[in-house]
């Protein structure tokens, strides 16, 4: 090691004590702090030859990077679907970091376990009984990557073949149908070799996003397919009828995948569990938690049924790896070998406030998202694109123009309430209209919150 890395080592806690402080600091300003920033391009420095230490680091990104970051964390960030971070979530985070486990075989730890007993965890939060198994992944996007992977590798052994083992060139096309899929989806099928062309659309039902089940049951008579059910769309949270879908494979068999990156979290609350009814039945779930389980950056799981198709794709056989036995490793689940502890967090999280913590987040979410609709409605500035069906509201001014001015118009919105600093929304087009979304995920946010932004939406109006 360096010199300066030896006496780093010898004044380890004040030093960790001073970036912990910072962390602190920077968590409590968080509500005041601007809830997103126009992105300015900071000058670059030159690589430092001998290093400046952690203080002086820590000060340096202090003042040239931390005044353009956003409070993306914060209670009222409400563009894309972003979570925060509770404080166990944070305190599993930063335990992954200093205990730096890499949990991809069971050789020389037990960290494997841990990952498996919060996996198991989250399949009860959402329903899902023992056959389900699962691991975790960065995000919803790579879960759902892996939900694809599983699904090729079932439809190329209807066709006769193995994606797997002999990849695709002696199979027909794979096709992947699909109601509203997440443009993620897209991104799964060009990594998977599928070809983004393989994507399918399938007609919806009148006025919503979710599938048509009788012209899914239509497109699937030209043969077996993907199937990749919507539960939560990003526009209108819109979930597909699951148990529908699921009786069409009496007809023909399809790999049903659902993604319900955060929709899965509707199952925390009674009176919106029955969207999810069905779930258990699919083959593949995707679930965010990053997003509404307030967990940091980075962590979704991927659950399956077939942990046998699973370990046909990712099995990452080498003679000191061991054999894949009765519990497969994780290197043999996984699109990574070696990877963090990314369950540490959540486990965390769960430990620390169990189902309630985390059905509390998300009633509070719905409740100031219902709010929002409904005082859209009761005004004549804005109105809804779609109803308020969990925690997303889509809305545009009433008297948007058509086309491209009303794009513009609804640019200017975004841009005017970003540098105002007090809330972020996203742009959308929905249904052919261009609006504004609103989506609550954060724990933090609160009624005083809620009343801010319609603040804020009031002095933007004229634009
Ligand atoms: C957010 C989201 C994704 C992609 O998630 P990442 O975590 O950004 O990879 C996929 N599907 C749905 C429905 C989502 O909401």
């Amino acid at each position: 090691m360096s010199p300066l890395q030896a006496q780093e080592l010898h004044t380890l806690p004040t030093l960790m004590n001073q970036a912990a402080q910072a962390a602190i600091a920077t968590l409590q300003a968080l509500p005041e702090r601007p809830a997103a920033v126009r992105p300015q391009s900071v000058p670059r420095q030159p690589l430092a030859a001998q290093g400046l230490g952690l203080a002086a680091a820590l000060a340096d990104f202090e003042q040239r990077y931390a005044p353009g970051f956003a409070a993306s964390a914060g209670p009222r960030y409400l563009g894309f679907v972003t979570g925060g971070a509770t404080p166990a979530a944070l305190a599993g985070d930063w335990l992954a970091s200093a205990w730096d486990q890499n949990p991809t075989s069971g050789l020389d730890s037990s960290a494997p376990d841990l990952e498996r007993e919060c996996i198991a965890w989250l399949a009860a939060l959402f329903g899902l009984g023992p056959e389900w198994s699962g691991s975790f992944v960065t995000g919803a996007t790579m879960s759902n990557f892996v939900g694809l992977a599983l699904g090729r590798e079932w439809l190329s052994r209807e066709l006769g073949g193995s994606a797997a083992q002999q990849g695709l060139c002696d199979l027909p096309p794979l096709r992947i149908l699909s109601g509203a899929p997440h443009s993620s989806i897209h991104k799964a099928a060009a990594m998977l070799g599928l070809g983004r062309s393989a994507v399918q659309a399938v007609p919806q039902l009148p006025g919503r996003e979710a599938v048509n089940p009788a012209a899914l049951a239509a497109a699937l008579q030209a043969g077996p397919a993907i199937v990749v059910a919507n539960a939560g769309t990003v526009n209108s949270v819109d979930f597909d009828d699951l148990q529908a879908l699921a009786a069409l494979r009496t007809q023909q068999p399809f790999w049903l995948h659902v993604d319900a990156a955060f929709g899965a979290f509707a199952a925390l609350l009674p009176e919106h569990a029955p969207k999810l009814a069905g779930l258990n039945q699919a083959d593949s779930i995707c679930v965010d938690l990053h997003k509404w389980l307030n967990v940091p950056y980075d962590a979704a799981v991927q659950f399956t049924r077939r942990q046998d198709l699973q370990t046909a794709v990712f099995q990452n056989q080498a003679a000191y790896l061991g054999d894949l036995g009765e519990q497969p490793d994780f290197v043999h689940l996984t699109p990574e070998n070696s990877r963090r502890l990314r369950a540490l967090p959540a486990w965390f999280a769960l430990q620390a406030y169990g189902r309630e913590g985390a059905a509390a987040v998300v009633r509070q979410c719905v409740e100031l998202a219902q709010a929002l609709g409904r005082w859209i409605e009761g005004g004549s500035t804005w109105r809804l694109l779609a109803p308020v069906r969990l925690n997303v509201v889509c809305f545009t001014p009433a008297d948007l123009p058509a086309g491209a001015a009303g794009r513009a118009r609804i640019e200017a919105l975004v841009t005017a309430l970003r540098d105002r600093g007090e809330v972020f929304l996203t742009p959308t087009l929905f249904n052919g209209h261009w609006g504004l979304r609103a989506a609550f995920s954060n724990w933090r946010t609160q009624p005083a919150d809620l009343l801010r932004l319609q603040d804020e939406l009031a002095r933007v109006s004229a634009i």
